[in-house]
């Protein structure tokens, strides 16, 4: 083994990983990046098809990002936002008020999409006590707290307050005695959704489905039942557009504005979690002129337009880690008092409004603003959506479902009857793990297989990834 590879043994303990099966293998050492592509201590070359856990947007070693950063350090790498301001990160709330385009127009800094989460619901919660009258705004106990709402399958982090907003059993049940109770609702996971009396089809399930809307249904119901209780739901957070370590489940159109709609009219704030979905990455641009292409968040598609906005993973174009939750004036307006009435919002970290990050942050939308990435995305969401059909003559495909550059491929028995695989049997992973020995690295979610490249990738890479894809099911199904 080479020397990092065992120091990265002997000492490092890797994120959602089982370390047992991890010291059964030689590692892959990352040294180098350029583009879509990644280089290991070995020399050997990798796509990064999932964009590094979806977070790099323009490609690894991007000149432009990489001379921000540079021209930043000359001057400053960081000093505290707690006192002080500084330019990067006031320059950077600016176009990010600006790229919103909406009532949200305050912005506040962390460092991940786990924090991005947790300052939305401590804003939500206690705007919510400082507002709301009755039992909710007065009463301190458990029975009356502003509730969340949150979907099925529903990840925003693995911070505790982020936790109690998700509901995958798998990530989170061992931890149910730490975590606050929230509520939550169907998502529409049209491919397994029991409403759906379509037989299954070789297409995305959203466009054969045949149901009526009866998980839109359930939502109206949720917040009615909670109203009656005389506690109604303080804030509904979800994922726009497609909901990611769910299992990329993407919504079927018009689904946002129907829930979004209903939330809204139950009194609700909106937490839109768009850390996977944000800086294009699920907006649908082949489907739109390049004048009208320039938006970045997956809420602006149904022009849903939310309370809180949380942006990480993409945000510095996938460089630093850096999180913004933005708002609204009237959010921050319920935290403006004198010092003594000690209605500060007191939450913070060391890192906050980061120099590095926030260059980072504003070269990489610069560079996502321009007409060169918005053709290089028009292109890279046709290639994946023309690439991806040939998977449906594999049997263990179920769904193919592709939310612009953002793909989910639902692995299956038996196409014919859905029938999944268990989790146990790995399907997921095993697939993974032979495209990586042809030179392709992505992650799956279960048995869902992620592509999400990095806007850069050209067709032939395109090409290349859906290749090894395809090796690899055959070949971990033993397909002729
Ligand atoms: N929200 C969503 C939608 C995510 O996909 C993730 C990470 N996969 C998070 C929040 C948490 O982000 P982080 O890992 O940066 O804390």
């Amino acid at each position: 083994m080479h020397p990092l590879e065992k120091l990265d043994h002997a000492h490092v303990w890797h994120p959602f990983t089982q370390m047992r099966g991890w010291l059964a293998r030689e590692p892959i050492v990352i040294v180098e990046g350029e583009g879509a592509v990644l280089c290991d201590v070995h020399g050997r070359k990798y796509l990064d098809a999932n964009s590094s856990i979806w977070t790099n947007l323009h490609g690894h070693n991007h000149p432009k990002i990489n001379s921000a950063i540079q021209r930043q350090i000359k001057k400053i790498a960081h000093s505290s936002a707690l006192g002080l301001a500084n330019e990067p990160a006031s320059l950077l709330a600016i176009k990010l008020v600006e790229a919103a385009n909406s009532k949200l127009t305050k912005v506040f800094y962390s460092d991940n999409g786990s924090t991005a989460l947790e300052v939305a619901l401590k804003l939500a919660y206690e705007f919510t006590r400082r507002t709301r009258g009755g039992r909710a705004g007065r009463s301190s106990s458990q029975a009356n707290q502003p509730i969340f709402l949150s979907l099925e399958g529903a990840y925003h982090g693995d911070t505790v307050g982020a936790v109690s907003l998700g509901h995958i059993d798998l990530f989170h049940k061992a931890y149910a005695g730490l975590l606050f109770k929230t509520d939550k609702v169907m998502s529409p996971y049209c491919y397994r959704c029991p409403f759906n009396r379509a037989r299954p089809e070789r297409a995305d399930a959203r466009e054969y489905r045949k149901c009526n809307w009866e998980c839109v249904g359930l939502v109206e119901q949720k917040f009615s039942v909670q109203k009656k209780k005389g506690n109604p739901h303080a804030a509904f957070a979800f994922e726009p557009a497609i909901q990611g370590a769910a299992g990329m489940i993407p919504q079927p159109e018009s689904w946002l504005k129907k829930v979004s709609e209903i939330a809204r009219g139950h009194g609700a704030l909106l937490i839109a979690d768009e850390v996977m979905t944000g800086f294009g990455r699920a907006n649908p641009l082949s489907t739109l002129n390049t004048q009208h292409s320039t938006s970045l968040f997956a809420c602006q598609r149904e022009n849903v337009q939310p309370d809180f906005l949380c942006l990480a993973k993409g945000l510095t174009g996938g460089y630093l880690p850096m999180a913004a939750t933005l708002t609204t004036q009237k959010v921050f307006d319920a935290f403006l008092g004198g010092y003594h009435e000690f209605k500060t919002f007191f939450h913070g970290h060391s890192y906050t409004g980061n120099q590095l990050g926030a260059a980072a942050s504003l070269a990489s939308l610069e560079i996502l603003q321009g007409k060169k990435s918005i053709r290089a995305r028009q292109k890279l969401e046709v290639a994946l959506r023309n690439e991806l059909k040939s998977l449906w003559q594999l049997p263990n495909v179920g769904d193919i479902r592709q939310v612009g550059l953002i793909a989910g491929i639902e692995l299956v028995k038996n196409w014919r009857t859905r029938e999944p695989f268990a989790l146990r049997e790995q399907a997921g992973i095993r697939v993974c793990d032979a495209m990586a020995r042809h030179g392709v690295l992505t992650r799956p979610v279960g048995n869902v297989i992620v592509l999400m490249p990095p806007y850069c990738t050209t067709q032939g890479q395109v090409k290349r990834t859906l290749e090894v894809l395809r090796m690899a099911i055959a070949g971990t199904f033993r397909l002729k």
